[in-house]
């Protein structure tokens, strides 16, 4: 089954797309990381990546929709996937719709408040782990308990981005959600709740 995950930045989707993903034995795939990858190898693409990402803006629809559709013919979403942070707008939904067939979306729910607050205690690893500064703090001041390196902000999780990324998911990301309710595949599950609580409310809409 092909489903899409949605929620606002600090909604804890990503999370809960992992305990998805392992429990239905389908790929989580998060766009932001293949982005970031792309940006890693340094290629022409990277930088034209680079460029927007890093001034807290979206990537270009065009460029966008590309790097989903080659990365959905890869062999490993023959049974299916879990796509994070893909379709953003009514563009990128309408060309998803072109390349495959959705058959469940998970809406998570939290208010911009809590959003806000999740998001800027962030903190994140060269060596991809990451931290929370009050859930899930590093033992030594802002270092890695796993390397030992000093802990990042990325830049997209600073206050003024969280604003923009929120405006942007309200008014361009909440309708195309409207429009998957109306084909009656949408689930909204309460965000502000326990992880493993949210997870078996989601688990729930798959047990049916
Ligand atoms: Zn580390």
């Amino acid at each position: 089954m092909n489903i899409l995950i949605f929620g606002a930045q600090g909604s804890g989707k990503g999370t809960q797309a992992d305990l998805l993903s392992k429990k239905l034995k389908i790929p989580h795939i998060t766009v932001g990381d293949i982005f970031r990858l792309i940006i890693k190898e340094e290629s022409e693409l990277g930088k034209i990546l680079a460029s927007y990402l890093n001034k807290g803006r979206l990537a270009p629809n065009e460029i966008t929709n590309r790097i989903v559709a080659e990365r959905l013919k890869k062999s490993d979403v023959a049974r299916g996937f879990i796509l994070d942070g893909y379709p953003r707008n009514k563009v990128q939904a309408d060309f998803l719709d072109g390349i495959c067939e959705i058959g469940k979306v998970i809406e998570i729910k939290v208010s911009d408040k809590e959003a806000v607050e999740r998001i800027k205690d962030r903190r994140m690893c060269y060596c991809g782990r990451t931290y929370h500064l009050k859930y899930n703090p590093p033992k030594k001041d802002v270092t890695c308990d796993e390397c030992g390196k000093k802990l990042y902000q990325r830049d997209d999780d600073k206050p003024k981005e969280i604003k923009e990324r929120l405006r942007i998911y309200h008014e361009e990301t909440e309708p195309i959600i409207a429009d998957y309710k109306k084909r009656g595949i949408v689930e909204t599950v309460e965000g502000e709740r326990p992880i493993q609580e949210i997870h078996l409310n989601i688990m729930k809409v798959f047990q049916k």
